[in-house]
């Protein structure tokens, strides 16, 4: 695709698309990377003001053990990576995480549990936590695996906002990252979460050993889903001793800034969240993930069970480059 096809009325920068081709979206990740991320602002100022960043943060509330086999997950009960598998957090200790993160500045608080999907006496729990964490003056995001359509409206009728569920990579790579559930067990529940009335949190993890058409393919999928998800996580590989993916190549960070971008250009009502690996990434790489249009990130020292800058840091960064946290 030339830089003059894309701005074909059709293309215009406001307009939300479900119809990218692979060809257009292989186009976006070739152009010169100022052209990137010139488009990507546009797109990124019609949407949203661009001195606002969303901040979310994450808990994990039942910790390791999970019998999936994601590659990169340090919570698979079948890598040594010394995650102890841990029992489901009381709602006590959730709400006071919950009463700290809103304390610190973050708008919305995400729970975590290590499970291929949750049993019903666990579903009854992570309703309450909903509850109790909505009841504080957050907006609420769990993600548990793999979710019936009874399952999502159960947790649609506790007042849950958004349901994480990750595509992680291309419907081509994706066997190459987990064998225990398939590329459509994920759109299946994605449409459950979709039908039930819930927000969708999705996304994916680059520097897994993929090709570029793996990232083509990745945000391919996203884009051509019925609705964009609402919150689209954009993660860098942390690379994590036990995991077969410990010694993935190493991703260059602005083959990561261009997926930001892309996201943008792609999904342009979107929040696109910067996600894990920050920790890993300079503060330029991620005042240009900033510039590629990424509007949200994960707060706090922790993210599940890798480490996340402090919120200090995070602060100061935000600082730095004028940006301010969204109401
Ligand atoms: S990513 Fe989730 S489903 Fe996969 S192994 Fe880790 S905890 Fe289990």
């Amino acid at each position: 695709m030339s830089l003059a096809a894309f701005d074909a009325p059709h293309a215009a920068p406001s307009l939300i698309r479900h119809d990218w081709t692979r060809e257009e979206i292989r186009a976006l990740f070739a152009l010169p990377f100022p052209e990137l991320i010139f488009r990507a602002q546009q797109i990124h100022r019609i949407h949203f003001d661009p001195a606002e960043v969303q901040i979310s943060t994450l808990l994990s509330i039942k910790t390791g053990g999970c019998p999936e086999d994601c590659a990169y997950c340090p919570q698979a009960a079948q890598y040594n990576t010394g995650v102890k598998a841990e029992k489901l957090m009381s709602l006590d200790a959730v709400l006071r995480e919950a009463k700290a993160a809103k304390d610190g500045g973050a708008s919305r608080f995400c729970m975590g549990a290590a499970w291929r999907s949750p049993k019903d006496r666990d579903l009854d729990k992570v309703c309450a936590m909903v509850e109790g964490v909505k009841a504080i003056g957050l907006e609420t995001c769990v993600t548990l695996g793999m979710l019936d359509g009874a399952q999502a409206q159960r947790l649609k009728s506790s007042g849950l906002d958004y349901y994480n569920h990750n595509l992680d990579t291309s419907p081509e790579y994706y066997g190459d990252i987990i064998t225990t559930r398939t590329y459509q067990d994920r759109l299946d529940t994605l449409d459950h979460v979709r039908d039930a009335g819930i927000h969708v949190c999705c996304g994916g993890i680059v520097g897994m050993g993929e090709g570029l058409e793996d990232r083509v393919g990745m945000i391919a999928t996203l884009a051509a889903l019925p609705v964009h998800p609402e919150s689209v996580p954009i993660n860098m590989l942390v690379k994590v001793e036990g995991t077969p993916l410990d010694h993935a190549a190493p991703l260059d960070p602005l083959d990561f800034v261009r997926t930001i971008a892309v996201a943008r250009i792609t999904m342009p009502g979107s929040m696109v969240r910067l996600s894990a690996g920050r920790e890993d990434m300079s503060e330029e790489t991620q005042a240009l993930c900033f510039l590629a249009g990424a509007n949200s990130i994960f707060y706090g020292p922790k993210l599940l069970t890798t480490p996340n800058p402090g919120r200090d840091r995070d602060m100061a960064l935000l600082d730095k480059l004028g940006l301010r946290a969204m109401e």
